[in-house]
């Protein structure tokens, strides 16, 4: 005898003891005594205590066959939520472990989603959060059970609050069982959903149903029995089953198909597995000798598959009484393609394409069900279903509750591109849960992701395509530059190709070298040079795709000249190198081409050690050394008479005595207005033993952007100071400065 304290889950316990494997049944007890302590004093809306709706809960769970931890977690899956004052996760973890802490916060984590006014677009991905913010598909299962037993009281709610949850039900979790195999929980929230959604549909339906097969309560049972006699005297081996349609489906064939309920012949069905498309064929003709065919209800779909694949023998019959029945055909291999394959049917519907993975994954679980029965010991079986269903996805909202999926790791960049090109150009900042975050940061499964763009925005940073991880933001990053930079990339890309031409060697012309570059951009696709000087500089196409080809056209050309002339003689100094010695080095930098010249950086770009620099001969003020990609550079080049200015410069080793400790550069922060942000940037710098040249703020709005000028030693340590400034609070970004004097 159940003891009186435990007399409410008696009928569980008893559910637990006939199914015949082992569960924890003083944990199992100790859960429900703990829930029913913390849910004390508590009503439903139908006026019984509060408890006895996990327990409800706990019976559905332990009728899919679940495990300890989930019917424990079925016990106080509306603890933590309802119960704050006196209980928490971590009491939870303490008194019955952390898988069942894990379950009752996955639970409530659902709880707290809106799924209830979304438009059918959003559903699905609303169903693929859930499974993602489900990290055990138990909680998925526990969620499935409780939305069953609020699905058979629902009928004590207010009107709008009935069909909201209805609405949801149909929309998002009966598609849910149906996808994890779980036919009977699918069928009874469909069922009910149908009820509060078209009450009059779904009762007119019933009405029929019950006037049409009610006095046949059996029937199918009694057919089933009377193919299998037949059926054995053929002596091959077959399995049988049956199905009667609910309220929901025939509702759903008469709207979807436009029929009447007389012309739906399939309220009974029979299905004949057997193992050659050769038995289908004969257990067909058998069929049709025992009962009358309905004329023109016969399918092949063995000889002509239904475009997904499916493949069966369909034929309607007449029973006892005169009741019609189909009956289906098919071997092993094609009802696995049915079962199983209807996985390509759903995302046909939602318009989904590239889910593939989940569907393999779901389709696993859902043969993990099917075949549950073959006495699996439930621990180890669940142990089974802790799998992450998206570990490459990160599924998001937008601040007005669009939900948005990224690959993981995506950062806030990748976000804004895939809102919109044009968020992405103008993104100056972003939000996580409504505060401030870097705009490198990687947002978590359900959080609320927002966007600052603002038109001051220059566009997307060079730096950006290595901090972004999809290809679709880095795509749209390079267009951008593609199109907004096209001056800068064309100087770019000429000098990786003037590396190429350094490294061979070469002592080709600008001419030479132009119409070398311009046959590999025709051998490539490309209409000229500046095509290919572009793709390279946007980084559309890489350095090392074509340097083979420069190659080749180099020695093709160098051979034609040598046949031809003596090697021509340079009239102007170009970035190309020279056969002149190198000279001295000034200010850490070489100079090729003028002797004896002072050296100076240029405030536009102040290039630092570690980048491509070129120099550019003033008139009177010596050698100006600018970044290769510096604006000024970029214009300058398109202007003839400075074009012929350039000379090449490059970097002096750091251990030659010219070389300098400190090097100045410009950047930008962008932050948050605070009250301390400043001494944060200045502390920040301090430790890390940099000097501000100088600084000046400008306040626009509820931001600060301080232009800054400091000293460092090289590119590399300056990427290290702009990447610790990043990782200060209420940074929203960290640029470098150049071009604007
Ligand atoms: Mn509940």
């Amino acid at each position: 005898m159940t003891e009186e304290k435990y007399q409410e889950i008696a009928p569980l316990l008893e559910l637990l003891h006939s199914n015949g494997r082992s569960y924890d049944y003083e944990k199992i007890k100790s859960a429900f005594l703990y829930a029913k302590e913390l849910h004390e004093g508590q009503m439903r809306l139908s006026g019984e205590p509060y408890i006895m709706h996990p327990i409800s809960v706990a019976e559905i769970v332990a009728n899919l066959g679940l495990d300890t931890d989930s019917v424990c977690a079925a016990f106080l899956h509306d603890t933590v939520e309802d119960c704050p004052d006196k209980t928490n996760l971590d009491e939870i973890t303490r008194l019955f472990g952390s898988d069942v802490a894990l379950l009752v916060d996955g639970v409530t984590k659902i709880k707290s989603i809106n799924v209830e006014e979304k438009e059918e677009a959003q559903i699905e991905s609303i169903r693929k959060m859930l499974l993602a913010m489900s990290k055990d598909i138990r909680v998925i299962f526990i969620k499935l059970c409780d939305r069953v037993h609020n699905m058979r009281t629902l009928y004590v709610k207010k009107d709008a609050k009935r069909r909201a949850t209805a609405l949801e039900t149909m929309h998002v979790y009966a598609p849910l069982a149906h996808r994890l195999g779980m036919q009977k929980i699918k069928q009874e929230l469909e069922t009910y959903a149908l009820q509060y959604l078209d009450p009059i549909g779904y009762n007119e339906i019933k009405a029929h149903i019950e006037e049409k097969y009610g006095r046949n309560v059996n029937f199918i049972e009694t057919i089933k029995a009377n193919v299998k006699e037949e059926l054995e005297k053929i002596n091959i081996s077959f399995t049988l089953g049956g199905r009667v349609k609910t309220v929901y489906s025939v509702y759903r064939k008469m709207y979807n198909q436009n029929k009447t309920f007389d012309e739906i012949y399939d309220f009974y069905a029979l299905r004949i597995i057997v193992n050659t498309e050769l038995e289908c064929y004969t257990v067909l003709g058998l069929i049709h000798e025992l009962y009358k065919s309905v004329p023109g209800r016969f399918k092949d779909y063995i000889s002509t598959p239904k475009p997904n694949m499916y493949q069966s023998l369909h034929t309607t019959v007449i029973g006892k009484d005169g009741i019609p029945f189909e009956v289906q055909i098919r071997t092993k291999e094609m009802h696995q393609v049915a079962e199983y394959g209807i996985a390509a049917h759903w995302k046909y519907k939602s318009g989904e394409k590239s889910s593939a993975d989940i569907d393999t994954k779901l389709d696993w679980i859902s043969k993990l069900i099917a075949t549950e029965e073959e006495a699996i010991d439930p621990e180890d079986f669940m142990h089974a279903f802790k799998i992450d269903i998206f570990h490459d996805e990160t599924f998001v909202f937008t601040p007005k509750g669009d939900v948005i999926a990224l690959p993981l790791g995506s950062t806030l960049i990748d976000f804004a591109y895939k809102i919109h090109t044009g968020v992405g150009n103008k993104m100056i900042g972003g939000k996580i849960n409504g505060r401030i975050a870097p705009i490198d940061s990687v947002p978590q499964n359900g959080n609320i992701v927002e966007i600052i763009t603002s038109n001051a925005s220059k566009g997307p940073s060079r730096d950006w395509l290595n901090i972004v991880k999809t290809g679709e933001a880095r795509n749209k990053i390079r267009q951008w530059f593609k199109k907004e930079k096209r001056a800068e990339n064309i100087v770019v890309g000429k000098s990786l190709v003037d590396k190429e031409f350094l490294h061979m060697r070469s002592t080709c012309s600008d001419d030479e070298k132009n119409s070398i570059v311009a046959s590999v951009a025709k051998r490539i696709g490309m209409m000229d040079a500046d095509d290919l000087y572009n793709a390279l500089g946007y980084g559309g196409i890489s350095i090392s795709k074509i340097d083979k080809k420069i190659r080749d056209e180099y020695e093709k050309t160098v051979k034609t000249k040598d046949n031809k002339e003596a090697p021509s003689v340079q009239l102007e100094p170009t970035i190309t190198p020279t056969t002149k010695k190198k000279h001295k080095s000034s200010g850490g930098v070489i100079v090729d081409g003028e002797e004896g010249c002072v050296v100076k950086f240029a405030k536009c770009c102040n290039p630092l050690p570690g980048e491509d620099i070129v120099g550019f001969i003033t008139k009177g003020y010596g050698i100006s050394i600018h970044k290769i990609d510096c604006p000024n550079v970029q214009s300058a080049f398109s202007n003839d008479e400075y074009v012929s200015r350039f000379v090449k410069a490059e970097w002096d080793t750091p251990s030659n005595n010219s070389y300098r400790s400190s090097y100045e550069s410009s950047l930008q922060i962008l932050v948050t207005n605070r009250i301390s942000i400043l001494a944060d940037i200045s502390t920040a710098l301090a430790e890390m033993k940099i000097d501000i040249v100088s600084i000046n703020t400008k306040n626009v709005e509820d931001t600060t952007l301080f232009n800054m000028t400091i000293s460092c030693r090289d590119i590399s340590h300056f990427n290290s100071i702009i990447s610790r400034l990043r990782s200060i609070k209420d940074v929203i970004r960290v640029t470098r400065a150049m071009g604007t004097r």
